[in-house]
């Protein structure tokens, strides 16, 4: 099955871009996962979203749940690793699946925080984004997996049953890690410390840390977001945003984007607005192609 718009992303700004295809009744696919966005459960308090005045990020992320059901537009809870543009149609990539869609629209969000130390020196030499897409190579070997989310936890479970040892350090706070569904196997061992710095000669051989260091083969880094240009290879980009026109389109023909992954502000009404953008310019250049 080929999807008019696939739509990576289940913050404001994918829900958004959903719900605005769905109306003009286009055959979507929504990826992202079941809590919507972390950065939409987390937020204390909102009180710039227009009519939920001091409304929390977990109330809010049920209004928008509630909004999805109505509609009957289901999230895929599944992580894009690449999405290759292949003339007519794009090829979006998670582990060794491939789903195909006509356009695309990224509403990735963004990482506010820095890389570690090593860690864009060492991509693609011992340090990846994608622990399913590169497991094979370290099998009987020692990796480590920095976890900026709850998802990071099953990218370890899933090293530890091929690799030959696995440390998991989390970097979130361990009220994460309460209400975790998922459970770490035994094998693993979990370093609660910040890592510094990402050793290596050629390739990676070392997570140091303030006062330890491991000795590792591979290190994964596992966070809410991923990189433009690691997304989607030939992608123009601004720093750490995708380059858009004011239709959402960016360099690449068919693929749109929306929401903070395009640039400041970072804001829930911004990342939606821009989703409707998004997906309306998606409409019209399938609708164009029809004519075609
Ligand atoms: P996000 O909400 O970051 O969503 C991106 C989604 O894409 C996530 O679900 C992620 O898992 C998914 N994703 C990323 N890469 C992939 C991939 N490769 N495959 C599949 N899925 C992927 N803004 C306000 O306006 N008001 C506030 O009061 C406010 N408070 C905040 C408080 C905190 C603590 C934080 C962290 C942020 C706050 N913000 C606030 C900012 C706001 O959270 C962001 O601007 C907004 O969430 C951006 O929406 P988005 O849809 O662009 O991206």
């Amino acid at each position: 099955m080929r999807y008019d718009i696939a739509i990576i992303g289940s913050g404001p700004a994918g829900l958004s871009a959903a719900i605005n295809a769905k109306i003009r009744n286009k055959s979507i696919i929504l990826l992202g996962n079941e809590n919507l966005s972390n950065k939409l459960i987390k937020a204390p308090m909102i009180d710039n979203y227009l009519g939920f005045y001091e409304i929390s990020g977990e109330d809010l992320k049920d209004k928008f749940r509630d909004h999805l059901e109505q509609m009957d537009i289901n999230i895929t809870s599944k992580k894009i690793n690449n999405v290759y543009a292949m003339g007519d149609y794009f090829a979006l990539m998670s582990g060794d699946e491939m789903i195909e869609a006509t356009t695309v629209i990224l509403a990735t969000g963004v990482e506010y925080g820095k890389p570690i130390k090593g860690e864009e020196e060492f991509l693609g030499k011992g340090v990846g984004y994608c622990a399913t897409c590169d497991a094979p190579l370290y099998r009987d070997k020692k990796v480590a997996i920095i976890g900026y989310n709850e998802e990071a936890k099953e990218e370890a479970n899933f090293l530890s049953e091929i690799a030959s040892k696995t440390y998991f350090i989390p970097m979130y706070k361990k009220e994460g890690l309460m209400r975790s569904s998922n459970i770490l196997d035994n094998s693993i061992e979990v370093i609660n410390d910040r890592p510094i710095q990402i050793q290596g000669d050629n390739l990676v051989n070392k997570v140091a840390f303030k006062e330890k260091e491991i000795d590792v083969d591979g290190v994964f880094v596992i966070k809410d977001s991923t990189s433009p240009k690691a997304l989607v290879p030939g992608i123009e980009t601004e720093g750490a945003h995708i380059k858009v026109d004011n239709n959402m389109n960016t360099s690449i023909q068919g693929c749109f984007a929306a929401g903070d992954c395009v640039g400041k502000p970072y804001s829930y009404i911004k990342a939606a607005g821009q989703g409707q953008i998004a997906a309306l310019s998606a409409v019209s250049y399938l609708d164009k192609l029809k004519i075609k």
